[in-house]
């Protein structure tokens, strides 16, 4: 079963706030290997249909936070008590993310892959936004000044008071597209996009009749759709598609590369640190590097 490329658990956010679980994802398709590597607090990424009591013991041991399978922990074809001794010990399990409907960002902002009619996004971050405004927006918005005018009625020729004819038009064609954006964090999505342009974003989503739904425990993902958990109560959202906006790895292949062939080289922004939106911190990093060499 494939392994998403984007590690799904790790969630993003500001330096000293993070919401949800933070911390380093260890990828194994076996569960024995990985368990040696495994330190205090990070999160296991199986591949383990069925998963037994050795094992899940063994992740216990090593005092996880968290299990993010690809596989299911329970197919059914026989008892197994590993998922069940997890839950027990506090350790939340994800499964099934190695489902086919479930697919990262960067499948989806690439054109790799193209989600389905009914779409659920994990992570209501910046780029689980991005990717919602992606899915329902326009592209003609972004290339041709007039559908832009059009779409948020501004006023040409800048007579009436603020430029605005009136509110963002609502018969503008979206495409027909039902999208939920997820998050495990309570309280309000949105709420950390930036000043300037984060209302254009909500905006945007609420016009297009995007579902948010705040504070869920995600359980599984299964051919039904995504199986969670809110306020105790299981529920399901049946889905076509289910797209992964929870974090991401840092790209290094030149680095180790060169750092094999023993090439002086330097780590910077995303390369450096993955775990946050945050441009500036690139750009400020690159500026600071120039400037020495
Ligand atoms: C959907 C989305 C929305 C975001 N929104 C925001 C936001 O609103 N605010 C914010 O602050 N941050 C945002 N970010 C994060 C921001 O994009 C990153 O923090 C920033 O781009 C990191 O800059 P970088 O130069 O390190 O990496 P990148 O911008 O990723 O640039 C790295 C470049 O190196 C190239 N490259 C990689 N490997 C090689 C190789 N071997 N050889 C040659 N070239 C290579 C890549 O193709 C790429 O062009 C967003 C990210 C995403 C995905």
């Amino acid at each position: 079963m494939k392994l998403p490329s984007v590690i799904p658990p790790v969630f993003r956010g500001k330096a000293g706030e993070p919401p949800g679980i933070v911390a380093v994802a260890r990828v194994d398709r076996k569960t024995k290997s990985i368990s040696k590597r495994l330190n205090t607090g990070e999160i296991a990424v199986i591949d383990h249909s069925d998963l037994d009591r050795v094992s899940a013991e063994e992740l216990i041991r090593r005092k996880v936070s968290a299990v993010v399978n690809a596989s299911m922990s329970i197919t059914g074809r026989y008892p197994n008590l590993g998922p069940q001794l997890l839950l027990d010990a506090g350790i939340p399990v994800i499964d099934g993310v190695g489902h086919p409907m479930v697919m990262t960002y960067s499948d989806v902002l690439t054109g790799a892959r193209v989600p389905g009619r009914r779409v659920a996004i994990i992570g209501a971050g910046g780029i689980g936004f991005d990717v919602a405004e992606f899915l329902l927006g326009d592209a003609a918005e972004s290339l041709e000044p007039d559908a832009f005018l059009r779409a948020w009625n501004v006023d040409p020729a800048l007579v009436t008071s603020g430029g605005l004819a009136g509110p963002p038009r609502a018969d503008v064609p979206r495409p027909d597209r039902e999208v939920t954006l997820l998050q495990r964090t309570a309280g309000r999505p949105g709420v950390r996009l930036g000043k300037s342009t984060g209302w254009i974003l909500k905006a945007r989503l609420r016009q297009a009749g995007v579902r948010m739904v705040s504070g869920v425990s995600y359980t599984r993902i299964t051919g039904a759709g995504l199986h969670y958990e809110l306020d105790g109560h299981p529920a399901l959202l049946e889905v076509d598609s289910v797209v992964l906006c929870t974090g991401q790895e840092s790209e290094r292949s030149l680095y180790d590369e060169l750092a094999a062939r023993g090439i002086g080289a330097r780590l910077i922004g995303g390369a450096d640190l993955a775990a946050e939106l945050d441009a500036v911190r690139a750009i400020d990093q690159a500026t600071r590097l120039a400037v020495t060499i």
